[in-house]
């Protein structure tokens, strides 16, 4: 017996979501059957407005609402600190942690031949403007410690020379409240080479 045809789209639809594989999908499915019209409709023009109500700031490239960007504040202009981040989402991360009060920079990805995803695709002329435009003299690269992010904060290295700004990168180590025994050969690497003055 196969399931009716709309039945097959909604988990279609629903199996493009991250993590979500078929079994996730079909239960997810099954269980928005049980919804009342209501609800779905509540569910439906909140996913249609996303375009409408959510935005990419023209300056940093963080993620927001209709109001102007909550990153990009006269305060924060001042502090001369750039957070360069893969994407929106790392952005609210470091914000939680309320240990940095600088500006942002999204740089849409990072560096990943295999994704097809190269240096032009980078927000790089647009962050040049801006370490000049806003006076930065720090940058602090804060991306994952990857492959990729490695090569991406390599590349941007490089390519911020010329612009005779600091350049510092997030310290990688050990996780709060880990055993030695239990830390992995590279993050134990990293965490010596990173370590700092107590
Ligand atoms: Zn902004």
């Amino acid at each position: 017996m196969r399931y009716p045809a709309h039945l097959l789209k909604l988990i279609d639809v629903l199996k493009k979501l991250p993590g979500v594989g078929s079994k996730s999908a079909e239960r997810f499915a099954f269980q928005l059957l049980l919804w009342s019209p209501d609800e779905l409709e509540a569910m439906s023009s909140t996913i249609q407005e996303i375009p409408l109500r959510l935005k990419h700031c023209s300056d940093c490239g963080c993620l927001t609402g209709e109001e102007a960007c909550s990153f990009c504040t006269p305060v924060r202009e001042q502090s001369g600190l750039l957070c360069i981040v893969a994407s929106p989402r790392d952005a609210f991360a470091i914000e939680a942690t309320q240990e940095y009060k600088g500006l942002y920079h999204v740089l849409g990805g990072v560096l990943s031949p295999m994704d097809g995803f190269g240096s032009d695709m980078l927000t790089l002329e647009k962050l040049q403007e801006r370490i000049k435009r806003l006076k930065i003299n720090e940058i602090v690269i804060a991306l994952d410690s990857t492959l990729e992010g490695d090569a991406t904060s390599l590349y941007l290295k490089r390519e911020l020379e010329p612009q005779k700004v600091h350049v510092t990168r997030l310290a990688f180590g050990l996780p709060m409240g880990s055993s030695l025994d239990y830390v992995d050969g590279g993050t134990l690497a990293r965490a010596f080479s990173g370590r700092a003055l107590f």
